[in-house]
């Protein structure tokens, strides 16, 4: 477009554009033929698409919503072109499906794999680093799940398509207390573990301490907590 021919006063390019009006009865049914299109292919590409996203599938859904603009709202873009693309992608989708299901190696390369975030009441922190899960982020998960005891806690997944799973131990064991330490008027949910009981707060280990200056058997670290049960 030729600079001169910006102007903000030309209000009538800004709002209806440089097409006739008449494109505006064109551009229903073009929105019409397209979201069919996009339904169709939507439905085709499979289950996946409608429950939790997976990265591919969040990749897939902003170029379905790249690739239907176009034929959409330019005048001088056919629709088959838009349909032709959308029809592309649907290969690629199950191309791509096919190959993960034949060979698990293109599975973790394009969905990640499965991390252990906690393992026996253990925070993994090296796997926290490496996935980027925040403290906060995984107290909070596991907060909602009504757990508020690290140390009931035999396992958390991070699973590849980036939910959390929690399993339980079966009995009770002290650990690390999982309320926000800044409000205590939750506290009346805690119940403290034997006086000399200490769980770190870096990775949730216990131990019976006689002084809160020694280092964590597990991490190295010197930040206790009194333990929970
Ligand atoms: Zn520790």
């Amino acid at each position: 477009m030729d600079k001169t021919q910006i102007k903000l006063t030309d209000l009538e390019r800004i709002f209806i554009g440089n097409a006739p009006v008449a494109f505006m009865l064109e551009v229903f049914f073009r929105t019409i033929i397209v979201y069919v299109a996009l339904l169709l292919i939507m439905r085709l590409l499979g289950k996946r698409m409608s429950g939790q996203l997976t990265i591919v599938d969040f990749a897939i859904t902003i170029m379905l919503g790249a690739i239907v603009a176009p034929p959409m709202e330019l005048p001088d873009r056919g629709i088959l072109q838009g349909i032709f693309i959308l029809v592309l992608v649907l290969a690629y989708h199950r191309g791509l499906s096919w190959w993960e299901v034949k060979n698990a190696k293109v599975e973790t390369a394009t969905y990640g794999s499965m991390s252990i975030l906690v393992k026996n009441g253990l925070l993994q922190t090296d796997e926290l680093e490496k996935t980027r899960v925040s403290r906060a982020q995984l107290y909070s998960v596991l907060r909602q799940k009504k757990i508020y005891n690290l140390g009931v806690v035999e396992r958390v997944y991070l699973e590849a398509c980036g939910a959390f799973t929690v399993f339980k131990t079966k009995g009770s064991r002290p650990g690390l207390s999982l309320l926000p330490t800044r409000d205590k008027h939750v506290h009346g949910y805690r119940h403290d573990a034997d006086e000399d009981e200490y769980a770190c707060q870096h990775c949730g280990a216990t131990e019976k301490l006689s002084t809160k200056d020694k280092a964590c058997n597990n991490c190295g670290a010197v930040k206790w907590d009194r333990a929970v049960i």
